[in-house]
């Protein structure tokens, strides 16, 4: 265990009022909170379940979960680590009730919240521009804590007033189908805490010490949940770094670091100046870097890791040349210098970068994970079953019943479904329970009614079982009941693709009992239905399979790799355009764009390389790119540059030849 530096050290055993870390990359702050859990449990003689660490990923709060662990074997019993949302998701849990939400509530991912702003808006022809459009506007408004109301009295041009029309009805129907969205999961404890002041001191007799990582990451709504909690204790560590304020564009607000020190008098600023991760050079080139962005608060950092390699910057051809020479650079160094793969990651601006990465990753073997890109959970196969699980502890979600009442098919027309919507809105219940009114046999048919119905008991004698019996044995009978795999297997291209859909299906299952299992060990009562929720947020937030990540090479967007670390840095596409984006470019903010390109290499602990292509192709065209100005606000002398000027392609193609010569024949020496 790496000894404390006396700052830190001065961090940690602070507990007589609120206190802030404020200091930039690698300086321990991650570091700072988890050694302080480990103080308040062992020195101050805080148990454990009265203390909460809020991370920004799910990922950083395994992580974290996991150092504590090993720093307090056996005493972690009811800690909670994890991300605002899980917070979020577990105070709404325990006091549904009184926010008018019946167990098992659903939560709306990106699909079901976009799917509902169309059904909204009436048109069936897909206008996703809008419904974009709508849908940011609503989850600006939520994290700002504005109502449908003052939305409406505050519009003005009109797609804003078209906005809060849609709003104010998107909630009505989110009250109805038992559901929250995403950024409910933060507004609906805060207005929760600010109507029952009694909930509210419950809740902060059970949160006695809070933590915060990537503060300068906190929307408005995040930071009023937090003041909340702590209240007038002030037993708060708060760690965070102006210069990674990465996340504008969601709603976050780095002048909350700020804003503390209005909000806690008494509050009390350490700064870390000791980078333990990178090179000098590495930490020289941020720090110049950076010190073209204003400044609102003063901070060193220094290393003493050595001065280490130049920075590379690998000038190529086009894209197809930038990815090859990546995937045969990181087989070379692997095969000769026996550097394990996991040291290595790839960072880029936007996920599309990554699919040609991809290819060439698999064409040389290269193993590699892929964190973000298409969503486990917005596989049809997964949406199936998901949309089926939820109907399962929720039948108030009129969506997932739509989506599975005929999948498989069981003949159920358009006009019952029609009708049996009508009658439902009438009546005011869910399509599910609208199925057993008696009213319904004068709408519809004797036979679609059966037909209804049949479904309707068969799905309830489901809902029973998993109650009283084994929730996961109860799901494989049902999955077995409807014949899904005939379903899949006739729904699929090929027998080989829908192999791979079942196993899909079946890892589902897999996570679902594992999530059970954990959630349970904390919570005995917990039951299938939190599972289930908690899976859905675990990918709505970082979109990653909790799959093994060992011995395998990490690709990433510089947004998901804050926080992160790794010997061996690639910092993909350090072109105009790409970093800094576009839109950044358009909207005169380069600043921001200037972060993620210092979160980029900061993340790096030995070597940063850089490429960036004289040509790519956009929209089908060939465009000439131009070197990223970032390149030249890096220290020149620091930077090892190759590839530039070399006008003969031939001269390139030969070398790749080599290259992959030698690298067939190392293949096959093995
Ligand atoms: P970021 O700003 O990127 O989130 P951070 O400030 O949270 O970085 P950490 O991730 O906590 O920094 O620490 C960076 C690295 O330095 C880690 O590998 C950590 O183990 C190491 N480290 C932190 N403090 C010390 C110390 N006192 N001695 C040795 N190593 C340390
Ligand atoms: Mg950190």
């Amino acid at each position: 265990m790496s000894k404390l530096n006396p700052r830190q050290r001065e961090a940690v055993d602070y507990i007589s009022g609120p206190l802030l870390v404020l200091a930039g990359a690698g300086s321990g702050k991650t570091s700072v909170i988890t050694r302080k859990i480990a103080y308040l449990v062992n020195k101050c003689g805080i148990e454990a379940r009265y203390i909460a660490a809020v991370t920004f990923t799910n990922k950083a709060s395994r992580e974290m979960k996991e150092r504590v662990t090993q720093l307090l074997p056996g005493k972690t019993k009811g800690l909670t680590v994890s991300t605002f949302h899980n917070l979020g998701m577990n105070i709404i849990r325990r006091e549904h009730k009184k926010l008018g939400l019946k167990p098992g509530f659903s939560i709306f991912d990106d699909q079901d919240t976009k799917a509902l702003i169309r059904d909204l808006l009436m048109h069936h022809d897909e206008d996703a521009e809008q419904v974009d459009m709508i849908r940011t506007m609503i989850s600006n408004w939520k994290n700002e804590m504005v109502t449908p109301a003052k939305a409406e009295s505050f519009a003005k041009t009109p797609e804003e007033v078209l906005a809060a029309r849609a709003y104010d009805a998107y909630m009505t129907h989110l009250q109805a189908y038992n559901a929250v969205d995403f950024d409910d999961l933060i507004w609906t404890p805060v207005r929760l805490f600010e109507e029952h002041p009694d909930v509210l001191e419950r809740w902060q007799q059970r949160i006695r010490y809070l933590l915060v990582d990537e503060y300068q990451d906190t929307n408005l709504s995040q930071y009023k949940l937090v003041r909340q909690l702590v209240g007038h204790r002030g037993a708060l560590t708060v760690v965070g770094d102006d210069d990674q304020s990465i996340y504008a564009w969601r709603g976050a607000r780095p002048e909350n670091l700020a804003q503390l020190q209005v909000d806690f008098p008494s509050l009390k600023v350490v700064k870390l100046e000791q980078n333990y991760r990178s090179t000098s050079r590495i930490l020289k080139a941020a720090n110049t870097l950076i010190a073209n962005n204003p400044h609102a608060f003063e901070k060193t950092l220094w290393s003493d890791m050595g001065f280490g390699d130049p920075l590379r910057v690998v000038h190529t051809r086009n894209e197809d040349a930038e990815c090859e020479r990546i995937a045969t650079e990181i087989l070379d160094l692997h095969l000769r210098n026996h550097i394990p793969f996991n040291d290595f990651a790839i960072l880029y601006r936007g996920n599309f970068q990554s699919r040609l990465l991809e290819v060439k990753l698999q064409a040389f073997q290269v193993p590699y994970k892929l964190s973000g890109g298409t969503s486990f959970f917005a596989r049809a196969e997964i949406k199936d079953l998901m949309s089926y699980l939820k109907v399962l502890v929720n039948r108030d979600d009129d969506n997932a019943f739509l989506r599975i009442i005929n999948l498989p098919r069981r003949e159920i027309g358009p006009s019952t479904l029609q009708k049996l919507g009508e009658y439902a809105t009438e009546r005011r219940v869910s399509l599910f329970d609208a199925c057993s009114e008696i009213g319904l046999e004068q709408r519809l048919p004797a036979a679609a009614v059966e037909k209804l119905r049949r479904f309707t008991h068969w799905l309830h004698e489901k809902y029973r079982l998993c109650y009283e019996g084994d929730p996961i044995q109860a799901i494989k009978e049902l999955i077995q009941d409807i014949d899904y795999e005939g379903w899949i297997y006739q729904n699929s291209s090929s027998d080989a693709m829908g192999e791979k859909r079942m196993q899909n299906v079946w890892f589902l299952v897999d996570s679902l009992r594992n999530t059970l299992e954990r959630l349970q060990e904390d919570d005995p009562d917990a039951g299938v239905e939190e599972a289930i929720a908690r899976l859905i947020l675990i990918d709505m937030l970082d979109r990653q399979e909790e799959e093994d990540d060992s011995n395998r090479v990490q690709l990433m967007t510089l947004h998901a790799s804050k926080g992160l670390e790794f010997p061996h840095v690639y910092l993909m596409g350090m072109e105009e355009e790409l970093l800094p984006h576009r839109n950044s470019i358009e909207n005169g903010d380069i600043e921001e764009e200037r972060r993620l390109a210092y979160v980029g290499i900061t993340r790096a602990k030995k070597t940063l390389t850089m490429t960036l292509a004289r040509q790519r192709k956009q929209f089908g065209e060939l465009i000439d790119c131009t070197p990223s100005r970032f390149l030249d606000e890096l220290p020149q002398e620091d930077l090892e540059i190759e590839g530039n000027g070399e006008k003969n392609p031939e001269l390139n193609k030969a070398r790749g030849r080599a290259t992959l010569n030698s690298l067939r024949n190392m293949f096959d020496d093995l």
